[in-house]
């Protein structure tokens, strides 16, 4: 089957509405946010509308939804709820990546409920949930498989207790999406995940981080202490699975990370745009004809950026459009959020460079994007991280043989 690289025509009324609302209500309002970090943005109740009103429109809460509800691989080239959400998120993240991470219902753990919960599950939560993802503790971060948080099962309720941090729309989500292990002597396979509401007897919103970039998003420490929740909200297969070891809650990043790069590739393209005009407006002529060594070093390095962006959004497309036609992507989601997340560090700090002093003020968007974009590169698995995936995946080795 191959690749459909051009833009799903039943997508682009949808793109150009998310593009329009992050133009008209994100851009507005992105430096104001970020000067009064911890505060809740008001004004995303109402983009939280739009969304759900976008006829259509298949958000983050919605990315998964389809490849795993198929179950088959489809005979015909199909774009549906992943590459919907990664477009949409990329539209988003474009006017502000901090204010989308903290649109209500559009929480990455809401893409981890989409991919694995039951049918049951879902109508049970309802369409109200937002869910944040808790799997970092203050004992590890790359390495997933030290979960320390503990869920026991006592009749017909998991009780669970442990510390997460660094949790993303972890004050304001109304569910979180908390990595445990039902056992921590049988190793990965018995890491599971487990929807917890936030306003629940035991779960203690401890702190909130002060932060580098993304200071709209909130970033929480939580703390779990005898949590009691209904047997039925662990996600997935309850079974401790030795062979299948850390494939189940894994799963859930083959479908956050095609999402993630979305985000990195949005806010690079923002910074490529403003870069462009702000050369522009300067003289500098910027040509597709000409090779880059006939050009000026500006041009040049504005070429070179627009090529590397190029390659971030293919990766990225690919690894969502892998996903809806139930292809395994975990090779493709890793690579795509790897050059995406480098590449938006990259652009967004060259555009800084670039613009002079007016890229280093507050004149423009740009520091801020610089600054916005670094954790495109951390979560939901760092650049290292990613690069281990990938090569773990090309030569066929385990996490056990490659460290
Ligand atoms: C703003 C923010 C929001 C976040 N949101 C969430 C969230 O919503 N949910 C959540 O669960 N977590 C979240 N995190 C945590 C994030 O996922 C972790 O920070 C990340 O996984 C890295 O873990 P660490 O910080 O402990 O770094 P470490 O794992 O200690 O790594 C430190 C450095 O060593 C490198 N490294 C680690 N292992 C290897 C290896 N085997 N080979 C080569 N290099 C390696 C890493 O790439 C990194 O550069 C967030 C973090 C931040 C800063």
């Amino acid at each position: 089957m191959a690749i459909n690289l051009e833009l799903p025509r039943k997508l682009e009324a949808v793109i150009e509405k998310a593009h329009q609302g992050a133009a008209e209500m994100l851009r507005p309002i992105s430096r104001k946010w970020d000067l009064r970090e911890h505060e809740y943005p008001v004004e995303l109740d109402t983009l939280a509308t739009l969304f759900e009103g976008i006829q259509g429109a298949k958000t983050v809460a919605f990315a998964g939804a389809e490849a795993f509800a198929a179950g088959e691989r489809k005979e015909v080239n199909h774009n549906g709820a992943n590459m919907s959400a990664a477009l949409n998120v990329m539209e988003i993240s474009w006017g502000d990546v901090a204010l989308m991470l903290s649109v209500p219902r559009q929480g990455l753990g809401n893409a981890a409920i989409s991919s694995v919960a039951t049918g049951d599950q879902l109508e049970r939560l309802g369409k109200d949930v937002w869910a944040a993802m808790a799997i970092t503790e203050p004992g590890f971060g790359s390495d997933s498989a030290a979960v320390s948080t503990t869920a026991k099962l006592d009749g017909d309720e998991y009780v669970i207790n442990g510390e997460k941090i660094f949790v993303t729309a972890g004050s304001r989500a109304t569910h979180i999406v908390v990595w445990a292990t039902l056992d921590k002597s049988r190793g990965r396979a018995a890491i599971k995940s487990f929807i917890v509401p936030r306003e629940h007897p035991g779960v203690t919103v401890e702190r909130l981080e002060d932060k580098l970039g993304i200071k709209a998003s909130d970033t929480a420490v939580i703390r779990f202490d005898n949590v009691r929740i209904p047997k039925d909200n662990l996600l997935g297969s309850p079974e401790i699975e030795v062979e299948k070891g850390f494939a189940g809650v894994m799963e859930t990043f083959d479908n956050t990370r095609p999402v993630v790069a979305a985000m990195a590739v949005g806010i690079a393209r923002a910074a490529l745009e403003e870069v462009r005009k702000i050369l522009t407006e300067a003289g500098i002529e910027i040509s597709y004809d000409k090779p880059s060594h006939a050009q000026s070093a500006p041009a040049a390095e504005f070429l070179r950026m627009e090529s590397d962006w190029e390659a971030a959004y293919l990766l990225m497309v690919r690894s969502a459009w892998q996903a809806d036609n139930a292809i395994p992507n975990s090779k493709e989601a890793s690579m795509g959020k790897a050059k995406a997340g480098r590449v938006a560090s990259d652009i967004t700090l060259k555009a800084v460079e670039l613009a002079g002093t007016v890229g280093y003020s507050e004149a423009t968007l740009l520091e801020k994007w610089a600054r916005d974009s670094k954790i495109l590169d951390i979560f939901e698995g760092t650049q290292q991280i990613q690069l281990l995936v990938v090569a773990r995946r090309l030569l066929g080795l385990s996490s056990a043989e490659l460290k």
